[in-house]
């Protein structure tokens, strides 16, 4: 008998109360969890920290969403796009959040960036501002690259703003016949980087994802729940280019149309922000939002207010606002801007940073990063209103 099993051998000849006690304690565990341990999804332990816990139910200056989505481009008909939340009850959280202006960056183009503007800008003035984005469907015809840069020209008259980019490009927009992925950095955009240059118009590009998205969906994966949740979220394997060569063939974008002014969504690339800031460094064109990325910022707040600091001019309030019930961290409402005006505010430790009983992006909490006034000013509202050119 080694040292160890006559250890416990004694330990157990001396214990006849313990053994029993210990006997008990098993059987109550079996009460309260299924044999084979308590699944993950069922986890949902409360914080015993005894923390401040603050509550902004209105931002403490005006302020302007960079980034929500009212209007989607009809699935029916490209030309075309729908409201998923209704202007007048997007006003009435507008007004108790201290929002002062949304801007809806999914405005699509031709006629549904007209519907965009005639049911938001033009019927609320100063409440909404709406963008256009490019024809995906049109990207594979001839001519394609002269017909986007007179889209743009169209979508200015009609009273877009700006120019959204989803991930489309990069990740989903494939070359009809040889369904090879489009580039972001294909020259056949060139004219329209150029087109929203001329006119002033910011362009709101999101490309790439969490780096998370890129790796096996495995018990390694800090997005596993998330993941699982939406499997097609993923761009692990088949012929998607890694996360770092989507952002480099942005900054080749950004390089070659010096005078575009760019807004990088989602903090252009959050869990590094040593890269981000390199990428601001290099390219004085180049913006960012935090939208549905306060998760990544509140939980590296050290690092993340010494960004705010540094770049507090190149930085917009955005939340990635839609009526999805589905993505707790972008689901528009009271709730929402609270957590957001919680972080921006305070200094208030270890919240959670999405109303939602488990954290929808990954099991961690956050902290607040309580930003001076003068930053906070600029991050709510100069900055975005500079870009799309709104007076106060
Ligand atoms: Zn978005």
């Amino acid at each position: 008998m080694n040292r160890r099993r006559w250890m416990a051998a004694s330990a157990a000849a001396l214990a006849g109360g313990p053994a029993m006690a210990q006997a008990q304690r098993q059987k109550q565990q079996q009460d309260t969890a299924p044999p084979g341990g308590l699944p993950l999804e069922q986890f949902q332990p409360k914080s015993m920290l005894h923390a401040r816990e603050s509550h902004v139910p209105r931002a403490r200056f005006p302020l302007i969403d960079f980034h929500t989505h009212i209007t989607f481009v009809s699935r029916e008909d490209p030309e075309a796009v729908q409201f998923s939340m209704q202007p007048a009850e997007c006003l009435k959280v507008m007004d108790r959040k201290n929002i002062r202006t949304m801007v809806n960056l999914t405005g699509g183009y031709g006629k549904g960036v007209r519907q965009a503007v005639h049911g938001l800008s033009e019927a609320h003035a100063g409440r909404f501002v709406v963008f256009t984005e490019p024809a995906w469907t049109k990207a594979s015809d001839p001519g394609y690259a002269k017909t986007q840069a007179d889209l743009i020209e169209d979508a200015h008259k009609a009273g877009a703003r700006g120019l959204k980019v989803l991930k489309t490009l990069g990740l989903f927009l494939r070359e009809r016949g040889t369904n090879k992925l489009v580039r972001v950095d294909d020259p056949r955009f060139d004219p329209m980087w150029e087109a929203v240059g001329a006119l002033k118009m910011p362009v709101a590009i999101h490309t790439s994802d969490p780096e998370a998205f890129f790796l096996p969906i495995d018990r390694f994966n800090e997005r596993w729940e998330e993941l699982h949740a939406h499997p097609d979220w993923s761009f692990h394997g088949r012929d998607f280019p890694s996360n770092r060569e989507l952002q480099e063939a942005r900054r080749n974008v950004m390089r070659r149309h010096p005078r575009t002014q760019v807004v990088c969504l989602h903090v252009a690339d959050a869990e590094d922000l040593a890269y981000v800031s390199e990428c601001l460094d290099a390219h004085p064109n180049m913006h960012v939002d935090i939208a549905a990325r306060i998760g990544e910022l509140g939980r590296q707040p050290r690092a993340a207010r010494r960004f705010f600091d540094k770049y507090q001019d190149r930085i917009v309030f955005g939340t990635d606002a839609s009526s999805d019930p589905h993505t707790p961290q972008q689901t528009f409402g009271d709730l929402m801007y609270e957590i957001y005006y919680r972080f921006l505010e305070t200094e208030d430790e270890y919240f959670d940073y999405a109303p939602a009983p488990v954290p929808p992006q990954g099991r961690w909490r956050i902290s607040g990063v309580g930003l001076p006034e003068p930053v906070l000013r600029k991050v709510y509202w100069e900055n975005a209103a500079r870009l799309i050119g709104l007076s106060a």
